[in-house]
């Protein structure tokens, strides 16, 4: 087959396995170059296949050493259509891992149900006995509670009233104005529902219960703030509901956690591009804003290196004290810098259709999306015939 993206709105609906698999060996090679990490042994990561869980799962392997179980959503090939991007960046990490000589068990299914959760349950029993750390790092659009069956959906809406923001179509380079409606009472709750802590706590309790913690365990969820031109929408609206959430249940897990040592964080993370940051609004004119600023002020950090620093610098420090005023880890600190940001609100107010690509890395806001799904690779020739079918151990 050969495969060319085929972009809709905000999703690329082909991938490219070679394509990914460099995107990952990338990842891997950084994590490789730096120093090693005295942390986790056994880990398991919720979310591991695209985006921050993936890098978080190369730095626990490649950086600490450390065997890792996966769970995530992905799609394989069929017939028609190549497998999603998640499912070939966890193949070619699986294969990686291997030939390291670490241990990466998969579970590709849906990780709010019962079901998957005892599968998970069970394979720490039978294979690692226990894990020393548990990453948090879902984004979904949808959950179906698995208590009441219950569809909820999150949306990406601000609350008592509409938002109207730049914004900017990536795929046209085009600046326009959007407005969002505020969300009502149930889109709220729903969307509390699907990103807030409730699951994350489900997790850790059905762990902690099954005895398959280890002693000191540590579980981190990570979550957002950004600035304050995105707060309407995002920290203050729907979103930022079920992160207060999130971060309320980080208290909640810590107290539950005492018996065993063991400790719950939120990491405040930066923006980067994934597939999920680039389904919000206003956000994708945000990033290319602020590449454009850390790029010249030498502070670009993606995924992996975030979460390198993440394990290094904070998780697994001497010094794990360094956290906020609400106990919140932050590796946003170089985005959230008052120079970077002050820069960064410059190139905001005075954006226009002619001064873009002065005050953007647009282009390097698409290389990367287009990344997320193995294309815009220089290696990789795109005319050549690939096997869209890839296995796994699942
Ligand atoms: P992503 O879309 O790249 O990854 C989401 C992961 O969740 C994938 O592995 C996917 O397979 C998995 N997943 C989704 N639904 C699932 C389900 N039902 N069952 C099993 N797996 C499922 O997302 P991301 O941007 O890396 O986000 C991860 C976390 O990081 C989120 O909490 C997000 O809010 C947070 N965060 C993201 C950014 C950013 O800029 N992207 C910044 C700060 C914090």
């Amino acid at each position: 087959m050969i495969i060319k993206p085929k972009i809709r709105g905000f999703i690329c609906t082909t991938a490219h396995p070679l394509g990914c698999a460099k995107q990952v060996q990338r990842q891997i090679q950084y994590a490789r170059e730096q120093k090693t990490v005295q942390g986790p042994k056994k880990v398991l990561v919720i979310g591991s296949s695209t985006g921050y869980g993936l890098a978080s799962r190369i730095v626990a392997t490649f950086a600490a050493k450390a065997d890792t179980l996966g769970v995530f959503f992905e799609k394989p090939a069929t017939d028609k259509r190549t497998a999603t991007a998640g499912w070939y960046n966890t193949a070619a990490f699986e294969q990686a891992a291997k030939v390291a000589g670490r241990v990466a068990l998969n579970i590709n299914g849906d990780a709010f149900s019962t079901a998957i959760k005892e599968q998970a349950i069970d394979l720490i029993r039978k294979q690692f006995g226990t894990v020393d750390l548990v990453v948090y790092s879902l984004a979904s659009p949808r959950r179906t509670h698995p208590l009441t069956g219950e569809s909820l959906f999150s949306v990406i809406k601000p609350i008592g009233k509409p938002f109207t923001s730049k914004t900017i179509d990536i795929n046209t380079g085009k600046l326009s104005q959007v407005t969002l409606e505020p969300a009502n009472d149930d889109e709220i709750r729903q969307t509390i529902g699907v990103m807030g802590g409730e699951d994350w706590e489900l997790w850790i309790r059905a762990l902690s219960e099954a005895g398959v913690l280890a002693n000191n365990a540590i579980t981190v969820a990570y979550s957002y703030i950004g600035p304050e031109i995105t707060f309407p929408m995002y920290r203050e609206g729907t979103i930022g509901k079920a992160k207060d959430h999130l971060e309320a249940t980080a208290d909640r897990l810590n107290a539950s956690l005492q018996n065993i040592g063991g400790r719950a964080f939120v990491s405040i993370n930066k923006a980067v591009v994934t597939q999920s940051s680039s389904a919000i609004p206003v956000v994708p004119l945000y990033i290319s804003i602020l590449y454009k600023v850390m790029h010249e002020k030498g502070l670009y950090e993606g995924c992996v290196e975030q979460m390198y620093r993440l394990f290094a610098d904070r998780l697994y420090a001497k010094d794990t004290e360094s956290v906020d005023e609400k106990g919140r880890i932050r590796i946003d600190d170089k985005e959230m810098r008052p120079d970077v940001q002050s820069e960064v609100l410059h190139a905001w107010n005075s954006i226009n259709q002619e001064n873009l690509t002065a005050l953007a890395n647009l282009d390097e806001y698409r290389q990367e999306f287009l990344g997320l799904f193995g294309f815009d690779i220089d290696e990789i020739d795109y005319n050549e015939e690939v096997n869209p079918e890839v296995q796994m151990t699942l």
